[in-house]
């Protein structure tokens, strides 16, 4: 049987990402999924790369930075692997804070972030909010976005090119150990050795033994539509109710709801009509945008909204999961430092906040 050095389960970013860098170290890798790589959570996201401290918990400002700042050589070095393009946009997000701040922390904010131009010069397709109103700060964050759909296909592909193995449709049941240490996983169908494992399994990550992740699934619903003109709306936009993420290609991603429902992926029509009426009522020419698809996903959440990253109990075996609503933002910095951990270097940044153990008391 071939033996590999570390077994990623689970193939959606975070785990391709950390494929990807374990085999640049030299490793011998397989990633094992349970159902077609790619398409759970990092293919229902939006991709924003928020980096904004306002809506960042303190906790994740340092790698949120680290990551946002590691994006474009990501990005570039997937698309030169695979061949393939990746739609990276750095037009800058136009946020509309909830007015919950004083007047004091608004000046402050709006003094950093103040815009670039009026805001009607910025989006002229915008119905420009009452400036009395409430959620009215208008803020322009200087973050890229960028389309999940093209970043997991271009990372299986570059993971393929670089002769990373992939074995998926197959569940792993549980990590198998030798020596109280992990010597491999074993599958709904088989088993596979490998000195180092690593359970990057999101929204299913507590479900596979030995050690109980407090991981549970937040759903979210959104939709995409067709710009009626290619570029209405160039930046992205965030208010309280709703976001707007528009492509290059010309379609808007409207998102998203987050609601504790189990692994339901249903998507309701309500909800989703709902969404496209908070669109609207920013950007009023939506009215006439053709609806191209609407879906939900699951978030890895944990208790406290952090990810789970590091060494576990057991020698050999690793986590890197409930990385929530900022996934597809973290998936570089993840993979660099869960790379340095696995092959025993200090990790260029401190995640032992983020360890498995905090649950524990
Ligand atoms: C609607 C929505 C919008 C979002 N928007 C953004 C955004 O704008 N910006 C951002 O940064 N993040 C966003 N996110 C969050 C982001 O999508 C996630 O944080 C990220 O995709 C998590 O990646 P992951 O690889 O951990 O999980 P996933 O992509 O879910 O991958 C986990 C994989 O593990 C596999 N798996 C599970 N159990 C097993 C098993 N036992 N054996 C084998 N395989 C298994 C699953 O099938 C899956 O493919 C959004 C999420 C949603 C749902």
């Amino acid at each position: 049987m071939k033996n590999w050095d570390a077994i990623v389960v689970g193939a959606g970013i975070i785990g391709l990402s950390l494929a990807i860098e374990l085999q640049k170290q030299g490793l011998g890798v397989l990633v094992v999924e349970k159902g077609e790589p790619g398409r759970e959570a990092s293919w229902a996201a939006g991709g924003m790369l928020c980096d904004f401290a306002a809506e960042t918990p303190p906790e994740l400002r340092e790698l949120a930075t680290a990551s946002a700042r590691m994006y474009p050589e990501f990005v570039r070095e997937l698309e030169d692997e695979s061949g393939l393009k990746i739609d990276l946009r750095s037009e800058g997000t136009l946020v509309f804070l909830e007015s919950h701040l004083d007047s004091l922390q608004e000046q402050r904010l709006q003094s950093s972030y103040s815009l670039p131009a009026p805001l009607g010069e910025l989006e002229s397709a915008f119905r420009i909010p009452d400036a009395t109103a409430p959620h009215f700060t208008p803020l322009y964050i200087k973050e890229r976005s960028v389309d999940p759909r093209h970043l997991t296909v271009a990372a299986i592909a570059g993971a393929r090119h670089r002769g990373i193995d992939f074995w998926s449709g197959d569940h792993v049941v549980a990590v198998e150990m030798a020596s109280g240490k992990a010597s491999g996983v074993r599958t709904n169908k088989t088993q596979f050795a490998a000195g180092l494992v690593v359970n990057c399994a999101g929204a299913w990550a507590g479900q596979m033994g030995p050690h109980p992740f407090p991981t549970r699934p937040v759903k979210g619903q959104m939709l995409c539509v067709a710009m009626p003109e290619k570029e209405l709306v160039r930046h992205v936009v965030r208010t309280p109710n709703v976001y707007l993420i528009p492509r290059s290609d010309g379609r808007m991603l409207i998102g998203a709801t987050a609601e504790e429902a189990g692994f339901d992926k249903q998507t309701v029509p309500e909800t989703i009509e709902k969404l496209r009426q908070a669109a609207i009522d920013l950007v009023p020419r939506l009215a006439d945008a053709r609806i191209l698809e609407a879906w939900a996903g699951l978030r890895p959440g944990t208790p406290d909204g952090l990810p789970i990253l590091g060494a576990t109990p057991t020698a050999g075996y690793f986590v890197a999961t409930g990385h929530f609503r900022d996934g597809i933002l973290l998936a570089p910095v993840t993979a660099k430092v869960m790379a340095e951990m696995m092959t025993g270097q200090a990790p260029q940044i401190d995640v032992s906040k983020f360890s498995a153990g905090r649950f524990n008391s």
